[in-house]
């Protein structure tokens, strides 16, 4: 709203001063302007036709029941790419395959934490990717506390060395999930800093937003040259509890047991195509992540992901035949480091891409649509706000995009689109056992398959109406 008032008064002196035959200042190419372009009928129609979708549903519904968690690099992770093949060419896409890569996989053995002293007591807790292990029988130390990754970094490491610790912060829910980028740095650096300080482990408030007894996992890694310690996340009740444990000034003992193992396995990425009419059109590259953390089932975390943008391109195909070949990949092992998104970089990253684009921030409603195209195609990003809007989609930013898998490579210069999903509940449950079906509301899925539908439509070049192919799956 106050952006809509800027823009307007914006105009208002600009027309004056031309009035007056001054210069007129340019607005910042990131204001929308007051009127969108009409949007063209057909993409309005199909776009209205995705809200009845069922597609998303069915795939998030199948892989969560019938596959379950799958861990990038395990064998649950090879299941779940064997399911999408099967249910990928069942939907009628074309040169479905599976694309291998080689990487370390970190497995989750017994875990448990336990205050000794002074007032005995389990806490709830589960290991980070790539935590080191302990020993079957654990280990037993002195706990140090910090309220702040800057308070760690600030102790001298006599204060740290041979002990556990532990850190906390304040993550708040936000709309656009932008804590956890700034309060996620206890996992993402804790360990490391806590290692180079001499620490035998860390246990660290989960990077969460919920108050229940569910630690959150997520991947972390050590720096080059740092010696991996064990490293966990307590549940954020139990952090409170260890917050008031060590308020009251007395000595904490802890006995952690974090077992973990490594190997090396293998993880894939599947892909699956809308051909278009033009095979030499860059293409448009939606998708998804295939693992999931093994807490839950992967449902919001990016179950969602993979199903909105699959449905999506179906919804394509089921229009017709798209200018531009629609690629759908379903990125294996993203949790663990975003090996799926690198090894595609790798492979394909300098072929012409027209545009990318990820979903993999749960399944909540879409509020807002950047995109990063380029100076000469404004016109594209502004005929793509206006397809979105009805939606109850906020124009937003047309020099910039990010998604997980596909972030490295539009940092590296292919153009992306951004959906942003509303994020105020996601850190409740990502990455729980929380993690499981029931949290998805298909109204609002469905919302996000209409959004991204339009995407497709507005940006494949226009899709030719072709024989009614049959219905599938
Ligand atoms: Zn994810």
């Amino acid at each position: 709203m106050i952006r809509i008032l800027l823009s307007a008064a914006l105009l208002a002196s600009a027309a004056s001063l031309s009035a007056q035959g001054l210069p007129t200042p340019t607005p910042a190419p990131s204001s929308p302007p007051l009127y969108l372009p009409t949007v063209p009928a057909p993409v309005a129609a199909l776009r209205d036709r995705a809200l009845d979708d069922h597609y998303a549903w069915d795939i998030v519904e199948g892989l969560t029941t019938e596959v379950g968690q799958r861990m990038g690099g395990t064998a649950a992770e090879a299941r779940a790419r064997e399911w999408a093949v099967a249910r990928l060419t069942a939907m009628g896409f074309s040169n479905v395959r599976v694309e291998r890569f080689a990487l370390p996989v970190w497995t989750r053995g017994p875990e448990s934490a336990e205050i000794l002293a002074p007032f005995p007591q389990r806490l709830a807790l589960t290991a980070f990717g790539n935590s080191a292990s302990t020993s079957p029988a654990g280990i037993t130390a002195e706990l140090v506390g910090f309220d702040s990754i800057a308070d760690l970094m600030a102790a001298p490491d006599a204060a740290v060395r041979g002990k556990i610790v532990f850190v906390d912060h304040a993550m708040p829910q936000t709309q656009d999930g932008s804590g956890y980028s700034f309060f996620g740095g206890p996992r993402r650096q804790g360990p490391s800093i806590a290692s180079r300080k001499g620490a035998l482990a860390i246990v660290v408030r989960s990077i969460g937003t919920d108050h229940h007894r569910n630690p959150h996992a997520g991947g972390q890694q050590f720096e080059a040259g740092v010696q991996p310690i064990p490293a966990a996340a307590l549940a954020v009740p139990d952090a409170e509890q260890l917050q008031r444990i060590l308020k009251r000034g007395k000595p904490v003992t802890m006995h952690l047991t974090l077992v973990s193992t490594v190997q090396p396995g293998e993880s894939g990425n599947v892909i699956a195509e809308v051909p278009g009419r033009d095979r030499a059109a860059p293409i448009l590259l939606v998708g998804g992540h295939l693992d999931s953390w093994d807490l839950g089932t992967g449902a919001i975390d990016d179950g969602a992901g993979v199903a909105i943008t699959t449905a999506a391109a179906k919804h394509v195909m089921d229009a017709g035949r798209p200018l531009r070949t629609i690629r759908v990949v379903w990125f294996g092992s993203e949790e663990m480091g975003l090996f799926g998104g690198m090894f595609y970089k790798d492979l394909h990253g300098r072929e012409p891409h027209h545009a990318i684009a990820e979903s993999d921030f749960g399944a909540d409603r879409i509020w807002k649509v950047d995109s990063k195209f380029g100076k000469d195609r404004e016109a594209e990003a502004r005929a793509l706000q206006a397809a979105l809007a009805p939606l109850g989609i906020v124009p937003g930013a047309i020099d910039k995009a990010d998604g997980s898998d596909v972030g490295p490579m539009i940092d590296g210069g292919l153009p992306g689109v951004g959906l942003s999903q509303d994020g105020t509940h996601y850190f409740d449950i990502h990455h729980t056992p929380d993690d499981t079906l029931d949290k998805i509301d298909p109204a609002q899925l469905r919302q996000n398959v209409a959004a991204w539908t339009a995407m497709l439509a507005v940006l494949s070049g226009g899709i030719e109406p072709g024989p009614k192919q049959p219905k599938r799956r």
